[in-house]
């Protein structure tokens, strides 16, 4: 559970989520709760919005497109939430999270074990999950129940992920840059949740500028929100891969690419 925070008061009111995290409500400006790990946001929002800029003027596959499209959903989900820490702000910050992750298990598990015949089974029983997830989280609001909830289709979205890169056609560079990004958020959510205190502490004796640095929740923001853009990646160009296409990876200054060859693999 994350701390309780400060009492600082503002244009929103009351704290009715049911996590408050460690940045100091309304420290920087009256009109958003928790300042940095709002707008860290951003790194969730811009890259995939380019990822489908750049689709409209090329074919590009249907996964990496609904899967950017729930990555700045869950983007502008966060945004709200840390801006306002309303509970029903936090829903939406949560729950496109579980919604997301079902829809890479339901890509990887195809993925790894074509051809898939229990697809609809495979639909069903996750969307059957997320609703039973969200139905309960609705009724108990207890954040544990959501992070382990998450955390169990994390445990097999990493497994799949493992399996594909050992024994399918895949670009493995993008699970290790993912994995690596979304473990490193992972400590700094951590720290941001067991070492509020000293966090407030250090803040309290380090120059102004460098405070930015501390705020462990919005760094986990930005590590996470990169890692899973190389997960959008990982998926749609095994995929691609798997169905014989040649695609290769590719990065400009906007973000990653994937280019797509008319001939066919063997
Ligand atoms: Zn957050």
């Amino acid at each position: 559970m994350a701390p309780i925070a400060s009492s600082g008061m503002g244009f929103w009111g009351n704290v009715t989520s049911t996590i408050d995290w460690c940045e100091k409500n309304y420290d920087t400006t009256y009109y958003i709760a928790e300042f940095w790990n709002t707008i860290s946001n951003i790194f969730l929002i811009i890259p995939p919005v380019f990822s489908i800029i750049r689709s409209m003027t090329k074919s590009t596959d249907i996964v990496l497109l609904i899967c950017c499209a729930q990555l700045i959903a869950v983007g502008i989900g966060s945004w709200l939430f840390h801006m306002t820490l309303k509970y029903h702000m936090q829903l939406l910050d949560e729950l496109p999270m579980l919604y997301a992750s079902s829809f890479s298990t339901y890509v990887l598990t195809k993925i790894a074990f074509p051809p898939f015949k229990k697809s609809f089974a495979l639909k069903i029983g996750l969307t059957f999950y997320a609703l039973l997830v969200t139905i309960l989280y609705l009724t108990i609001k207890h954040p544990l129940l959501f992070q382990l909830s998450y955390l169990v289709l994390i445990f097999v979205i990493v497994a799949l992920d493992i399996y594909i890169s050992k024994h399918k056609r895949c670009n493995p560079k993008l699970f290790y840059c993912s994995a690596f990004l979304y473990c490193t958020g992972a400590v700094t959510w951590t720290i941001d949740n067991l070492f509020c205190e000293n966090l407030h502490q250090f803040r309290q004796v380090m120059p102004q500028f460098l405070i930015p640095l501390t705020q462990t929740h919005a760094i986990w923001h930005c590590l996470a929100a990169y890692g899973a853009y190389c997960h959008a990646y990982f998926c749609t160009q095994s995929k691609a891969l798997e169905e014989r296409k040649n695609v290769r990876l590719s990065w400009d200054w906007i973000g990653l690419k994937l280019l797509y060859d008319e001939s066919k693999l063997k």
